[in-house]
């Protein structure tokens, strides 16, 4: 039976002291998590996240991952070199990257074969704006966000982790309902299950101001395996609620 997951996305949020403070006080109060949980800081401070987090139960992960190997890529950080500070999961196509980096469902497909090839798991992120929801585009929108990651790695799909977050839900405090949640996680999961016999062991989580408050019903939710934090994973009272809340 597979352990939710619970993922910070702390986005471009924190410092050297911020960041030590949160982590020590979330190493203070988790104990032993009966779910997997991570968190993705800026990419400047894996050095003194790797070393907050040794031995810890939360493990690392990235909020990007260059679509390139190595090379003249001025300003990228490839897979390998974050594999190297102990890197376990790296967000893809997030849908602030995809409107402010203007990144592309190739480029996020791209982006997770090269985790993928890294032995870092992807988390790939879907999710509907809210124009294309009302216009009843939303089954739409996220299979072919995701039909282009299961394209390009094939068999490998049963490695990534999909992560549906709503636009309109990502720091607005208006989180979907858990049915409108379920509705679109049973979705993706039927399109798994298209390409590999192991879509039940894949995670979907959900993200969109999941908070202490709402997450127990969320992942109460038959296939809403865990969730990607961003406002909440910056307290860690809060975040740690979440954690607990993860069966
Ligand atoms: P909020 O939890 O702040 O809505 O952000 C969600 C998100 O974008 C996580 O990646």
């Amino acid at each position: 039976n597979k352990r939710k997951l619970i993922v910070g996305n702390w986005k471009m949020n924190g410092s050297l002291a911020a960041n030590e403070s949160l982590v020590r006080e979330l190493l203070a109060g988790i104990g032993q998590p009966r779910c997997e949980v991570a968190v993705c800081p800026p990419g400047i401070y894996l050095a003194q996240l790797q070393a907050l987090l040794a031995g810890s139960p939360i493990e690392l992960g990235v909020q990007n991952v260059s679509t390139h190997e190595v090379g003249a890529f001025t300003g990228d950080v490839s897979a390998e070199m974050l594999k190297d500070f102990g890197v376990r999961y790296a967000i893809v196509g997030h849908s602030e990257r995809r409107q402010h980096q203007a990144e592309s469902d190739v480029h996020v497909a791209i982006k997770a074969k090269r985790a993928l090839a890294a032995g870092i798991t992807p988390i790939v992120c879907v999710g509907e704006t809210l124009r294309e929801r009302e216009e009843g585009m939303t089954d739409f929108i996220v299979k072919r966000q995701l039909a282009a990651v299961i394209h390009l790695n094939g068999h490998c799909s049963s490695e990534i982790v999909v992560a549906y977050e709503p636009v309109w839900a990502i720091g607005t405090g208006q989180t979907a309902t858990p049915e409108q949640a379920q509705q679109v996680h049973a979705v993706l999961r039927a399109q798994l299950k298209g390409v590999t016999e192991h879509a039940d062991r894949v995670r979907i989580l959900y993200g969109g101001s999941m908070n202490a408050a709402n997450a127990a019903e969320l992942l109460a939710q038959p296939d809403i395996d865990g969730g990607l934090i961003g406002g909440a994973s910056l307290k860690a009272a809060d975040f740690l609620k979440i954690v607990g809340a993860a069966a």
